[in-house]
This record gives structure tokens, sequence and C-alpha cells, in this order.
């Protein structure tokens, strides 16, 4: 018979590999927690990646249009060709992204080619 001198040997190898398979698997699951949180969209509910329609009390009453060619002009006279949600300071979209968030919206998205009547030039 050949079995070891410390018959808990092979017992506690097993534990130890599994005591640091579980640190590790926490570990990792930490980082990937705080790598999706730090690159969530800045501002308010900008984390709910919702866009906002149209037809929403507050996309109503600013005349928001995902674009902006269809502003209602005599409704909302200071819009001028040109300005758009991508120009605008309170969009937080990299530039050449087709959306993103917009502080007046509470950091909810809008197209970069939209447009209301918060608009804003960026400077
Ligand atoms: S405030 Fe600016 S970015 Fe936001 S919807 Fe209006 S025009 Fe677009």
């Amino acid at each position: 018979m050949s079995r070891s001198n410390h018959p808990d040997g092979s017992r506690r190898r097993f534990l130890g590999t599994l005591a640091g398979s579980a640190c590790l698997f926490g570990w990792l699951h930490t980082a990937v927690v705080r790598s999706q949180t730090a690159t969530a969209p800045a501002g308010g509910q900008g984390g709910s990646g919702h866009h906002v329609a149209e037809s929403e009390p507050l996309a109503q009453s600013l005349g928001y249009k995902d674009d902006a060619s269809k502003v209602d002009k005599a409704k909302f006279s200071t819009f001028k060709p040109g300005e758009k949600c991508g120009n605008c300071r309170f969009f937080q979209g990299a530039s050449g992204q087709s959306a993103g968030p917009c502080q007046i919206f509470g950091g909810e998205l809008v197209s970069s080619t939209g447009w209301c009547s918060s608009y804003n030039a960026k400077t």
C-alpha cells in the first residue's frame, strides 16, 4: 500500500485550490463590475440607455425632434439651420456618435441629428 504519509494532504490541496479559485472569481467579478460602472454615460439617468421619444411630455414641450430638419419652425422660431444636438453644449456624446446623453433630458439619449428649444451652441 502506498498511501501518502499525510492522508489529508490531497484534501488540503484540493480545499486550498478551491479557496484560491473562489478568491480569484470574487476579484474578477469586482473588476468587471467596476469597469462597467466606469464606462456608464455621465449624468442622471444616463445608465438607463433610454432614448428620448418625441412623444414624451418633456420632449413635446421642448419641441424635440430626432431629425432637426423636422422641427416645427413656426412654433419654434429660434431654430436656425445647422443647429443640432451634436453641436449643442448639453450633448454629452462623443463626436461622431449617432446618439448621446443630454443634460436637459437627465442624461437620457438623444440623436446627434436632433434638436430641441433648449439648444445652446457649444463654444
Ligand atoms: S438640449 Fe441640446 S442636446 Fe439636448 S435635446 Fe436639446 S438640442 Fe439636443
